[in-house]
């Protein structure tokens, strides 16, 4: 009853204030069934708003699950549903497509997910010379250091209290309950891979520098951040002279990404392969805390940790 009144004041609070020409107010960026239109660019994002929003928010993603995010491709629909979202997620400098897409279609509110948690260049993605993607670009990756991605959350969590006040306290709820989350995550990965054998992993695409920056883990990597990048001839051999000289056991391969390059890398060094997921698509029942729990299980197994 109370909600409801709420709701019917802010409807005519805004039908005022729209009298004297004045719109954007928050009561305007609900649907009809007064949800807010969340469009997020890819799954991460897609997993804040739902996680935080629940039932007050709609969330489209614009990757699919099973496609790979970096190199996505936007349809005419989707352009036109980011110009008309009521609060667009992205990460900029992440997928050229979103964007463009916000840039042409100009929504009437972005949360850029850099601007919640800086990016930085990490070392193994192209500061050796050679152009194997994204040479010195800053990395994107930021959420597989669940610190960085709890910052991420609380960016997305206030931006949604302003879009939509009248459930400012479901979203701070939320938000709180998944940074605990998060930090008891953070926790495991702590614990979980202090007393541990090696610290050098090798991965196909360079998606866990934030990770291994933040548990004193060293990536070694064969393509750079894009993962559709090709390593040059040269890149592959520092490759296999870093992978020798750091005692590395496995090779990396991931569920998006084609593991062709990783698994003949693995039979060339007599190593063993095993899946190290970046999260940047998911699916079949999983979330970002049960991938992140694999990975974890993956990295202990690499790397000879004891509990
Ligand atoms: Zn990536």
């Amino acid at each position: 009853m109370t909600i409801a009144l709420a709701a019917t004041v802010a409807v005519a609070a805004t039908a005022v204030v729209s009298g004297f020409g004045m719109v954007g107010s928050s009561a305007e960026e609900r649907d009809a069934n007064g949800r807010l239109d969340v469009v997020a660019s890819f799954y991460p994002l897609e997993y804040l708003a739902k996680t935080i929003g629940g039932s007050h928010v709609q969330v489209t993603d614009l990757t699919a699950p099973g496609v790979e995010p970096h190199d996505l491709e936007l349809s005419p629909k989707q352009v036109a549903a980011v110009g008309e979202a009521d609060l667009v997620l992205q990460l900029k400098g992440f997928q050229p497509a979103v964007d463009a897409a916000v840039k042409q279609a100009a929504p009437a509110h972005v949360t850029d997910a850099a601007a919640l948690s800086p990016l930085v260049e990490h070392s193994g993605t192209g500061e050796d010379g050679h152009d194997h993607g994204g040479a010195d670009a800053p990395d994107p990756h930021i959420w597989l250091d669940p610190s960085r991605y709890a910052a991420v959350a609380e960016g997305v969590g206030a931006r949604l209290a302003t879009a939509d006040p009248a459930h400012a306290a479901a979203y701070r709820a939320n938000t709180e309950a998944l940074t605990a989350k998060l930090k008891a995550l953070d926790a495991d990965f702590r614990t979980g891979l202090k007393n541990c054998a090696g610290k050098d992993f090798l991965t196909s695409h360079a998606a866990f520098g934030y990770l291994a920056d933040a548990y004193g883990l060293h990536q070694i990597s064969v393509s750079g951040i894009d993962p559709e990048a090709e390593p040059s001839a040269a890149r592959l051999a520092e490759v296999k002279r870093e992978a020798r000289e750091h005692g590395v056991s496995t090779v990396f391969t991931e569920t998006l990404a084609s593991p062709k390059l990783a698994e003949t890398l693995a039979k060339e060094l007599g190593l063993k392969t095993a899946v190290l997921d970046p999260l940047e698509g998911v699916g079949n029942g999983h979330d970002y805390f049960s991938v992140m729990h694999a990975n974890l299980r993956a990295l202990q197994d690499a790397l000879g940790c004891t509990a």
